[in-house]
């Protein structure tokens, strides 16, 4: 390829990258329910070449976390009233995201990216001003959005496909390419790890679009993420009237107690912990003994060591607790992830990589200390065998995420993160290296 003709492929892929951004934008689906979303990734990437796994070949059932099976039947009729084939929907078994996996036939590394694929259940602003409604691709379907930039990410993911696809001459070894479901709530990661579709993975890399990056910033990441459990707790006593108190069993009762008691745990002397009952819902009538109660929580830890703690603290307060009030209580595990530690090989790969970038302005060390990424349990996963990982942000100026004007000026930012990407692939499993 000339450098006149690179320089071209390099802007029609950038093209591609935001009319697919914008695409994905308008279909938001939550967690488990990204039907549209992976049937258009599938699609592009065998159209690529790529040799693509899908279902329970990139999902492990055993380990998704926090999958609701009603939303998940939903997900599906709507996506085939959006026109979803049904031989994909079969395909899929019922199961969303997709790796894609191109083997160049020449010795050499396994590397893989992963891109989260999933959105929120926020409503996106109706403000004039707001991109997306400016240029007519705000989300259509109610309540929900990409209010956090998966949609960008699974763009940059395509844009490299289409890359790899066109450069599959001047690369060895093979390329992985993971668009994991249900990264929002920590979900996903753990079902693809446990697949083991990142065994045999040599260099990872994994990233975010914003968080503290600026646009034409970006930020590679040394350490850092909480560890984190989500659960969700429910209680069930026995009913009875308030003028027989005695012959109930209060699982509202057992439910603020645990309020009170989860809320008052120690911290530990090793670091950072959090606990938040972000939902709690009881009762049915003033004179009524409340049957039931439901519980949202979450445990967070600067250490899987310290997350592990807060975690027993959890069951044990929550089994004691059901034991005085008299109550059975169900606590699952929803969600999952641990932290994060980049290995330094791979963090000056992708610094290296960034620095080349056209539009960077700046590379700077990023180490988020409060959020979670379930991204760490598939870069544990690459460890554990031996492969080298590490995690980056592509800038992006916005006015947080999570928000309901979440914005990403995709025409900027998404080269930005396709090219640290693309750059990282080149130093990994370019020929001659
Ligand atoms: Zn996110």
């Amino acid at each position: 390829m000339t450098a006149n003709e690179k320089k071209h492929s390099d802007e029609a892929i950038a093209r591609t990258m935001v009319a697919d951004r914008r695409h994905f934008h308008e279909r938001p689906e939550e967690g488990w329910c990204e039907f549209e979303t992976t049937a258009a990734v599938v699609e592009r990437l065998t159209k690529l070449g790529f040799e693509v796994l899908v279902g329970a070949d990139a999902v492990d059932p055993e380990n998704a976390l926090g999958r609701d099976p009603k939303k998940v039947e939903a997900a599906m009729a709507r996506a085939r009233e959006n026109g979803v084939s049904e031989d994909f929907l079969a395909r899929s078994g019922g199961w969303t995201g997709a790796v894609g996996i191109w083997r160049t036939g020449r010795p050499g590394p396994v590397t893989a990216f992963r891109f989260d694929i999933d959105c929120l259940e926020i409503a996106e602003t109706d403000a004039p001003e707001h991109e997306p409604n400016r240029l007519g691709y705000r989300s259509r379907y109610a309540g929900f959005s990409h209010a956090c930039g998966h949609d960008g990410h699974t763009a940059v993911g395509l844009g490299v496909a289409a890359w790899v696809a066109e450069h599959a001459d001047t690369l060895c070894g093979t390329v992985k390419l993971l668009f994991q479901p249900a990264e929002e709530g920590v979900r996903g990661a753990a079902a693809m790890a446990a697949r083991g579709v990142v065994d045999d993975v040599d260099w990872f890399l994994g990233a975010h679009i914003g968080c503290s990056a600026h646009l034409g910033q970006v930020g590679v990441s040394h350490e850092g993420y909480l560890a984190t459990t989500k659960f969700d707790l429910t209680y069930t006593g026995v009913p009875a009237a308030a003028g027989s108190p005695e012959n109930g069993r209060s699982a509202l009762m057992c439910g603020a107690a645990t309020c009170m008691s989860l809320g008052s745990l120690p911290g530990h002397s090793g670091g950072i912990t959090r606990v938040q009952i972000g939902k709690f819902v009881s009762g049915t009538a003033r004179n009524i003994v409340a049957e039931h109660a439901a519980m949202l929580l979450e445990v967070r830890g600067e250490t899987t060591e310290i997350n592990d703690y807060m975690e027993e603290n959890v069951e044990r307060t929550v089994k004691g607790l059901a034991a005085a009030y008299g109550v059975e209580y169900d606590l699952r595990k929803v969600g999952h992830a641990v932290t994060y530690r980049g290995d330094e090989e791979a963090v000056a790969l992708a610094k290296a990589a960034a620095a080349e970038v056209p539009g960077v302005e700046s590379v700077v060390d990023m180490n988020a200390k409060i959020g979670s990424e379930d991204c760490t349990v598939l870069i544990r996963r690459v460890q554990s065998h031996g492969g080298k990982a590490a995690f980056f942000y592509f800038g992006c100026n916005h006015h947080g995420h999570h928000k309901k004007d979440f914005d990403i000026q995709d025409e900027q930012s998404l080269p930005i993160g396709w090219g640290v990407f693309t750059n990282f692939l080149k130093k990994t499993n370019g020929l001659g290296n």
